[in-house]
Formats: structure tokens, sequence, C-alpha cells
């Protein structure tokens, strides 16, 4: 799977890609994360790559070219590959396990589209045919983020990304309740032991506990 973020913030996206589950995922070439900077394809020489809203309003809007030169660039000459082209937005399509999931297995590459500021002109997302997505009921201050959230979910629903596939919730029926050693834990004199039935064997019991769960 290969992700095509752009973003006028690419350097928010260093440290997360290169630690733990994801690192993995791409030094292991499971995945590659490539990043495209609309400021590198402004034709004015002030790389600006927004401007202010018609019909007034505060803030600012980005404009369509620089995204567009983005995006062409990351669509690249290829005409094997499946894309799928998403618009970050709080406004967008809710983002769920499912979609992740059917992501990672319908498509090759994803381009996802950061906004900032108040947003992206609309046009955009009429000339890309692109899918507005939200991760959730609140409004962040741009969409790097939120790219980072779909990066890592659909991640771990390409094969071979998590080392054990049963790791996958959706795939076993699984309690939100866990717990590791040690089984008692002391905190300001009270005892907080591990549900007696995790620890008896008994391995119908604990399924039943689990599914209650
Ligand atoms: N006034 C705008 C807010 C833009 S927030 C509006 O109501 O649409 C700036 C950018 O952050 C957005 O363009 C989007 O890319 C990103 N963003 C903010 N909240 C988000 C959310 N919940 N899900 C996905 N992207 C979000």
């Amino acid at each position: 799977m290969t992700f095509h973020i752009i973003t006028i913030f690419p350097g928010l996206f260093d440290p997360y890609l290169s630690d733990s589950i994801i690192k993995r995922a791409i030094d292991s070439k499971k995945i590659t994360v490539k990043l495209y900077n609309p400021r590198d394809f402004t034709k004015n020489k002030h790389k600006k790559v927004d401007d202010t809203p018609y019909g007034g309003g505060p803030g600012m809007v980005m404009t369509v070219d620089p995204i567009i030169r983005a995006y062409k660039k990351a669509r690249g000459r290829s005409e094997k590959k499946k894309f799928k082209t998403i618009i970050l937005s709080p406004g967008g399509e809710p983002f769920t396990t499912e979609y992740a999931h059917k992501a990672s297995q319908t498509y090759t590459d994803i381009i996802i589209i950061c906004g900032r500021y108040e947003g992206i002109d609309s046009r955009v997302k009429k000339i890309l045919k692109a899918q507005e997505i939200s991760i959730g009921q609140y409004v962040l201050t741009g969409g790097e983020l939120a790219s980072m959230v779909l990066i890592d979910s659909i991640s771990r629903q390409v094969d071979g990304v998590l080392g054990n596939k049963s790791s996958l919730e959706e795939t076993r029926v699984s309690s939100h309740e866990m717990y590791t050693r040690p089984e008692v834990y002391e905190y300001k004199g009270k005892n907080y032991k591990v549900p007696a039935v995790l620890s008896s064997g008994n391995h119908s019991e604990i399924e039943k506990w689990k599914q209650g769960r």
C-alpha cells in the first residue's frame, strides 16, 4: 500500500513514521508513505497556497492549482494501480475500521489531501472526484493528524503489518478489559486484582467472561 500525502507541513510526519509498527511496515516495504508539499507546486515566488474566501468570511482557503499539481505528481504515469483520493474534512463521511479494512483490500495507492486554514477550495473535490472523510466530531487545525490516523488504521489491515494476524480485534471475540502481570497491584492501600477467572486456566469460562465484557 502506498500513501501519498499532500500537506504543507510534511515535517510533522517524520516522528510518527520513524518509530514502532509503522516504521517496521515501511522498512519491510509493506507500506510506503510519500509526501508532497503544495508549496513546491506553486507558480508564485512567495509560494503562496492560500487566498481569501469568495463571499467573505474569516480565515483563508487553500487554492486549487498547487493541490492539483501535487496530485498529478502523486498519480504519476502508472495506469495499473488502483487509486483512491481522500480529502480530509470535519464534515466528511466518518472513518471506521470497516472503511480501513475495505480500503486496504481494494486500493494500491491512497492519496490523502490535508487541509489547513478554513479548508480547501471545493473545486478540488469536484475535479478529483475525491471523497471527504472525517475522523471524528471535532475540528482540528489541519488534516495532518487525521491523515496519520488513516495511515495507522489502514496499515494495520495490510497483510503482514501486524506480526500476529489474530491481533486484529475484528477477527476475534475480544474484551476491552485487559490485564497483565502483576496479579495484584496496590495503590493507596487498596489492592487491584486481576479477575480470578483469567488465571483459572478454564478456557471456556475465560471465553464466556470475555464475551460478557
Ligand atoms: N472551517 C473549516 C475547518 C477547517 S479545519 C470547516 O468547518 O470545514 C482545517 C483542516 O483540518 C480541514 O480542511 C481538514 O483537512 C482538517 N480537519 C479538521 N478537523 C478534521 C476532522 N475531524 N477530520 C478530518 N479532517 C479534519
